[in-house]
């Protein structure tokens, strides 16, 4: 059985499928989906990338009742923008099912307008354990009817201290629920969860097809002093579009970027002290490829939503195993091949032989002065990206803003690349070499008859 409409799911879910363009399920799909269907607890090893999403975004769907006012399913994550990202897809699936309400509460979220939205209750909330756990508390949330229980990337919130919001979650709802359990490693500290919260669980592991054969991994031995000096040769031989650096502290993300920002990289750094709209600018600037590497520690990497990176490095070579598997994790996605280097000091080399006997195979060497012609070459982002302070709040849209480069401004459409427009700002790409034009113009003409400021990024 590999088609979605074998499953028995409602026409509604099969025809969101169908124009999702799924042809057939993936096997952790194949794999969930029926005992989900038939009400089973399930605990599956299953990481970002492999259509876990879809396997629990189904399952719930086919059990929310509309008619029934009440909150029916509860999806935890570790991070806001993974809560986002899953509250998106539940969306996609949900277009032919006409009034199903989803909320998505996360913490570093004001209170107050989440207090609104709550005046009646959503069928479908989706969120972060710690303020969802909170609206539990308050009565602001019912439990009571809740039928199904997802746990994304259930080590993650264990990881990130979510324990015993989960365990108190819990015990604020439904009695008898399914719990779906999603987990991209299985330390004891999930089994022990599972065995707390699911009952008589099926069990779903998939082989990973491209863990082995799309992933290359590969160390570098390198010792501090030298480290910033292999990265840039490994960024100048790879030249990846897009890169994830990880480093082990946070203090490191800045000064790892500035050095490279110093050699001519366009790097920026993603760690946890970042205000929300800062950490927003830094991941457009990487998503409209004004930013091509991203140093960031595992914490703040967490639930981004980057898909098909051709790189990942360890600059830091991770503290266990499983951290270790997580940064692979982010390269080699859907089938694309995948390169990851870690750089490990003569010192560190016993965690590198922990990592191998997890990977299973030791790991081929990276060349440590990796060809080049030797020349110092400058390894700017293609795009550059310029803020505008007018946002959905002003009805600005991606169209309003399209218009005014290729209209007054004179740009070629294709000299601009993403627009991305947030409640009071929006941020536009364009071809570096045209960005100091494109600013001149916007800053002279009008987008919606209107004068904006306008400022270029970095
Ligand atoms: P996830 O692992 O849930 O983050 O999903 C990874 C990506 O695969 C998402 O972009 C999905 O839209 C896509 N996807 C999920 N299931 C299927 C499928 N059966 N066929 C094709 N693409 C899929």
């Amino acid at each position: 059985m590999n088609t979605f409409s074998q499953t028995g799911l409602l026409p509604a879910l099969v025809t969101a499928v169908d124009s999702l363009g799924y042809e057939t399920m993936t096997p952790i799909q194949q794999a969930s989906l029926p005992p989900i269907l038939d009400g089973r607890d399930v605990i599956a090893q299953a990481r970002t990338g492999s259509g876990k999403t879809a396997a629990f975004a189904l399952g719930l769907l086919q059990k929310i009742d509309v008619e029934s006012i009440r909150l029916q399913a509860l999806v935890l994550c570790p991070t806001r923008e993974l809560a986002d990202q899953v509250s998106k897809a539940i969306r996609r699936f949900a277009v032919n099912i006409p009034n199903v309400k989803l909320l998505t509460l996360c913490g570093g979220m004001p209170l107050g307008p989440q207090l609104a939205s709550l005046e009646h209750d959503p069928h479908i909330v989706v969120g972060t354990p710690g303020r969802v756990q909170e609206h539990l508390k308050r009565g602001s949330l019912h439990g009571g009817g809740i039928k199904v229980l997802v746990l994304d990337e259930a080590d993650r919130m264990l990881d990130m201290g979510f324990e015993e919001a989960m365990d108190d979650i819990v015990k604020r709802i439904a009695k008898h629920h399914q719990t779906l359990l999603f987990s991209a490693t299985y330390p004891d500290s999930i089994r022990a969860v599972s065995a707390r919260m699911q009952q008589d669980p099926v069990s779903v592991s998939v082989e990973e097809t491209h863990d082995e054969t799309s992933i290359e991994q590969r160390f570098v031995e390198a010792e501090p002093p030298v480290k910033a000096d292999v990265l840039s040769r490994i960024l100048t031989h790879e030249k990846p579009e897009a890169v994830l650096v990880f480093v082990n502290m946070r203090k490191d993300t800045e000064a790892v970027a500035a050095e490279l920002d110093r050699r001519g990289f366009s790097a920026l750094a993603l760690h946890g002290d970042l205000d929300q709209r800062d950490r927003d600018e830094v991941l457009v600037r990487f998503a409209n490829r004004s930013c091509t590497v991203l140093v960031a520690t595992d914490v703040a990497a967490r639930g981004l939503d980057i898909a098909d990176l051709p790189l990942v490095v360890s600059y830091d070579i991770a503290h266990d195993p499983d951290t270790h598997t997580h940064r692979v994790g982010r390269t080699g996605r859907a089938g694309a091949t995948g390169l990851a280097i870690l750089l490990a000091s003569s010192r560190e080399l016993n965690k590198l032989r922990a990592i191998e006997e997890r990977v299973g195979t030791p790991l081929g060497r990276y060349p440590a002065k990796p060809a080049g012609d030797g020349r110092k070459v400058l390894n700017l982002a293609p795009m550059k990206t310029l803020v505008i302070d007018g946002g959905r709040k002003d009805k600005m849209r991606p169209g309003d803003i399209l218009g005014a480069l290729t209209g007054e401004a004179g740009l070629d459409g294709k000299d601009i690349g993403k627009i991305d427009v947030y409640a009071t700002r929006a941020y536009v790409a364009i071809r570096r070499d045209l960005a100091n034009k494109a600013l001149e113009r916007l800053r002279a003409g009008k987008i919606k008859g209107r004068n904006f400021r306008v400022r270029p990024l970095g």
